[in-house]
């Protein structure tokens, strides 16, 4: 039976959806052998660096990865870069087809004056600080005022507001780093701002995270009821579900916005940012409002706005995005998830995309090359296979169980490979 060779790059979620696909059109005709490569010492993406570390529930599809991984013809060459360790062109050499799932992990910027100030940071960068991500750990986050402000309407806007103004001890069972945990406890920040550029009606966050909002314990959630009213206004009288949900989910915090906490959460619209301020570092944040501009005053400014993906040479990048046609990118090159359409979606969308990326794939398939694979060329690489990777969560885990946590995450890059026995 003809087996062929598939490179997946990247081990996030859009990647263990693309082997699952493949592992599925396996058939009495045609088998496939996956590697996935991972510039990481560990995989999981997103769900092990970009999930909020208070909703340990997204993370439980980490479970389904790691069933994909156990399955046969499954190999996992982690901490490895390609474009640096290997090239594009050589994957595509020796595989059959070679998939990028490398994601989006580049934040867009606002270019607005004052962006670069000491205190201003993308999510892109804040994200992977407070999630353990080995290339972020000594990143400057000034925690020393008393407010900070978080730019966007997304809910990647919203998990930063929430892990600012979280009582910190609410993270002590969650595996966010200790680094983080130690930084936030000794924060000053109890006011977060999360402003909106556009209506209520516009914003992007989904309405199952505005709907968890009244449930924080420890912070007040402030919605300003007459913006919600004239959103409710604007939007009409038929408003597509998703906004009525957000609208009626919005307008059950206004009615119940809280006062009695230390920490508050209050959401502004239709503030657009025109400046950061400050000399050394932030200062504030200039907004023009339709009541004229508004100046807010804080230390810490997070931009959580989108995302891009980063370049890999040998692949045609445009506007953020693997330039592709439905998933083909050239030869025998493929692109899924956020690299492919984006950054949208939540994890479960790149099943669906992944699997009809693969379709075509595997119609485009005709004899195996049978030209070897990525081990011939690693030959001087420390490589985490699967087993590996197995030991590093095994000891993550098994550190957690002792603190109350789903896992404390090795930070740096020999303490993972320490666990891995490398
Ligand atoms: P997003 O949902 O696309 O939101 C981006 C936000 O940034 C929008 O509100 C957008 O406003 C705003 N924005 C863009 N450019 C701006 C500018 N120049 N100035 C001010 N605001 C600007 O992106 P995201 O929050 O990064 O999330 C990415 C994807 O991951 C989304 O699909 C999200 O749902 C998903 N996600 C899901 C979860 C979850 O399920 N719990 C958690 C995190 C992320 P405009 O609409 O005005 O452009």
């Amino acid at each position: 039976m003809p087996l062929f060779k598939v490179a997946i790059v990247g081990a996030g979620p859009a990647g263990y959806f693309a082997a699952q696909a493949l592992q599925n059109l396996a058939n009495d005709e045609r088998t496939f052998a996956i590697d996935m490569i991972e510039r990481l010492p560990t995989p999981w993406g997103l769900v092990r660096s970009g999930v909020a570390p208070d909703h340990p529930k997204i993370k439980t599809v980490s479970k389904v990865f790691e069933k994909i991984a156990s399955s046969e013809n499954f190999r996992l060459f982690a901490n490895v870069e390609v474009g640096v360790d290997v090239t594009v062109a050589q994957l595509q050499e020796k595989y059959d087809a070679v998939i990028i799932a490398t994601g989006s992990s580049l934040g867009k910027t606002l270019g607005i004056p004052g962006e670069d100030l000491r205190g201003s940071l993308s999510a892109a960068v804040f994200v992977p600080w407070y999630n353990a991500h080995p290339d972020f750990v000594g990143v400057d986050t000034p925690l020393d005022a008393d407010t900070a402000v978080v730019i966007g309407a997304g809910n990647v806007a919203m998990d930063v507001a929430r892990m600012l103004a979280l009582e910190p001890s609410e993270l002590d069972p969650t595996d966010t780093a200790d680094h983080a945990i130690d930084a936030l406890k000794k924060s000053n920040i109890r006011k977060v701002y999360i402003s909106a550029r556009r209506g209520p009606e516009h914003a992007a966050f989904t309405s199952p995270e505005l709907r968890d909002l009244p449930k924080l314990e420890h912070t007040n959630v402030i919605m300003n009821k007459a913006d919600i009213e004239a959103a409710i206004v604007r939007a009409g009288e038929a408003p597509e579900k998703e906004v009525k949900s957000n609208l009626d989910a919005m307008l059950l915090i206004a009615e119940n916005s809280k006062s009695e906490h230390e920490r508050t959460m209050e959401f502004l619209f239709q503030h657009t940012p025109k400046a950061i301020l400050g000399t050394d570092r932030v200062e504030g944040v200039v907004y023009s409002t339709p009541n004229g501009d508004v100046t807010i005053k804080c230390g810490l400014v997070i931009t959580a706005i989108g995302y891009q993906a980063q370049g890999i040479d040998g692949v045609p990048y445009e506007n953020g995005k693997v330039v592709n046609n439905d998933g083909r990118v050239k030869d025998n090159l493929y692109v899924v998830g956020w690299a492919k359409r984006g950054p949208s979606g939540v994890i479960g969308t790149n099943k669906s995309d992944a699997a009809s990326v693969m379709e075509l794939l595997a119609s485009d398939l005709t004899t195996p090359k049978n030209s070897g694979d990525v081990s011939e060329i690693l030959t001087n690489q420390v490589v985490v296979s699967q087993e590996h990777w197995q030991l590093i969560n095994d000891a993550e885990v098994a550190a957690g169980e002792a603190k109350g946590k789903p896992r404390v995450k090795g930070v740096e890059r020999r303490e993972l490979l320490k666990h891995a026995g490398l």
